[in-house]
């Protein structure tokens, strides 16, 4: 049990027992999930809350990326909250843009403005044994019975570590920070990296009258979904029956299940028609030698798969070319390969990544023994029960943690699965189960044992690099199908948490 805390903060004229208590809850990130959480706790009926949002407008990842040929490779009918379709949708795969406007349509029509302080940034927060004590960048404080971090885990850029990085004389940024002003027409460009970023911006670049050298370390599986734009007649048809909407989300979803997901987690006929497809897509590049350059050495799908029908086409282009000799270092005027060539170029894109495994951090918590998440995470790397609750860290939640079930699926989908977790937990406490609630050590470490087991069939597994893997040199991903994790979401088991409750004066 956690040390005896004092008494929970009642709303005046509430007693537990007799009436709904009412908690006070800080969310960090106006992204989906953030945005999510406030449209589920008003539904609940619960206003108390406060959504905190570095930047100044909503749409998390949708806001802060803005390179060339943005787009979401999840189908868009899929890639939308289950209860908001969006008749709107004019391609089959969203471009950036489309998406930051549904977000902030849906900021607007649920009414969720006037819970959010824009341009405030978590700095730290401690746990005083009753309530998250908040600071922010601006120096403002905050409290309350729980604190929900909604901050994504794809926004910390992770640049290179190549020697003569900083002295490269053109325009240089990362993928996530691009940099608006740069005109990329008639210049040599350079970009590092080949993940999902690198292959939309090499599509959307190519087409420019400009000169494009992609640096790929690691080649790509590219797997031919077909994109294509929805025409006025159709979207008009799916603003008269929104159940077509559904009915597509539907549709995506048996699809994604039945293919994707099962090909993900063990082998069978659905990672071999995967394989067969990016086999097939492979072959449309005609040239022997760059075809050979462009074949990975690993399975597909143990690498986020890129989900492209143009990535190859692209790759052909005459104003693309491939360079996968390894970078030496980089100089005023380029790139230095280890063949000894320097490229010359005017503008160098870092699409390399992200830092992964953050999570809410550089943002420190601590909880009421002292001890600090980073502490906490030190020995085995970020693991937390269920993907969203950490032992020792009482009335946290973190949506998109470590274990989620990320790669080729849908974000939304299984983040209204923890949201709903969530604003359970936060019902309980409504009716005075709990005042403080933090998953068991023993609870935790049997689901991350069941996490290891069910690890051995899966891709991720089969000999690539790849930024899922942890700490312990295993993937930090849900190792089963996405519906069997929002399965296990379903209802909270109250016996796998250390619960305090304050007892009541007679
Ligand atoms: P990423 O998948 O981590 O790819 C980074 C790329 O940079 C890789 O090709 C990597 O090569 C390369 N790289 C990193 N450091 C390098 C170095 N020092 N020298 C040479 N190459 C280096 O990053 P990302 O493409 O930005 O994608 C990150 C995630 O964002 C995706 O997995 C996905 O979850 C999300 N995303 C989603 C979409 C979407 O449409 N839904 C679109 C874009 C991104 P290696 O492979 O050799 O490491």
């Amino acid at each position: 049990m956690n040390a005896p805390v004092p008494a929970p903060s009642f709303a005046p004229g509430e007693h537990c027992g007799s009436a709904l208590r009412t908690p006070r809850i800080i969310i960090l990130g106006a992204g989906m999930s953030g945005l999510l959480t406030g449209i589920r706790l008003r539904r609940a009926g619960i206003e108390n809350f406060t959504i905190y949002e570095k930047a100044t407008e909503v749409g998390g990842t949708w806001r802060e990326n803005r390179y060339p040929g943005l787009a979401c490779d999840v189908p868009a009918h899929y890639y939308t909250y289950s209860f908001e379709p969006n008749p709107d949708w004019q391609h089959r795969f969203a471009r950036g843009p489309e998406i930051q406007n549904y977000l902030r349509r849906v900021a607007d029509k649920y009414d969720l403005r006037r819970h959010i302080i824009f341009g405030e940034e978590g700095v730290d927060a401690h746990f005083d044994g009753r309530r998250w004590q908040l600071r922010l960048r601006s120096g403002r404080e905050d409290s309350a019975e729980f604190l929900i971090a909604a901050c994504g885990f794809l926004h910390h850029p992770r640049e290179p570590e190549i020697p003569g990085l900083d002295s490269f004389a053109g325009a240089r940024f990362h993928s996530a920070r691009w940099d608006d002003s740069v005109d990329l027409h008639g210049k040599r460009i350079g970009m590092i990296g080949t993940g999902s970023t690198g292959a939309q911006i090499t599509c959307s670049v190519s087409r420019l009258p400009c000169q494009l050298k992609v640096f790929q370390r690691t080649a790509q599986w590219v797997f031919p979904l077909p994109d294509r734009e929805y025409p006025l007649v159709e979207r008009e048809l799916v603003t008269e029956f929104p159940g077509l909407a559904r009915f597509a989300y539907r549709v995506y979803d048996e699809l994604f299940d039945a293919l994707f997901s099962r090909a993900m987690i063990r082998p069978g006929i659905q990672r071999r028609l995967v394989e067969a497809a990016c086999h097939w897509n492979l072959r449309r590049v005609r040239d022997p030698e760059l075809r050979r350059r462009l074949t990975p050495d690993y399975q597909p799908m143990c690498k986020r798969i890129i989900m492209s029908w143009e990535y190859y086409e692209a790759m052909q282009r005459s104003t693309v070319e491939l360079v996968t000799d390894g970078i030496e270092r980089i100089v005023p005027e380029g790139v230095v390969t280890q063949d000894g060539r320097t490229h010359p170029l005017d503008v160098l894109i870092l699409a390399t990544g992200f830092k992964t495994h953050e999570y809410v951090r550089p943002m420190e918590l601590t909880n009421a023994q002292g001890q600090t998440l980073s502490a906490a995470w030190e020995a085995r790397g970020p693991h937390a029960y269920c993907s969203l609750a950490i032992p020792g860290f009482p009335n946290f939640f973190l949506l998109g943690g470590p274990h989620s079930p990320l790669a080729n699926g849908s974000v939304i989908l299984y983040t209204e699965a923890l949201v709903d977790y969530v604003t359970q937990c936060i019902a309980l406490y409504r009716r005075g189960e709990f005042d403080t609630l933090a998953p068991t050590r023993a609870a935790t470490d049997a689901f991350c044992e069941g996490l290891r087991r069910n690890m051995a069939g899966t891709v991720w597994v089969t000999g690539c690099q790849n930024w899922y893997i942890g700490k312990d040199g295993l993937p930090e991903v849900w190792p089963r199908r996405p519906r069997e994790f929002n399965a296990l979401l379903a209802r909270p088991r109250l016996e796998d948490f250390e619960l305090s409750r304050t007892p009541q004066a007679a």
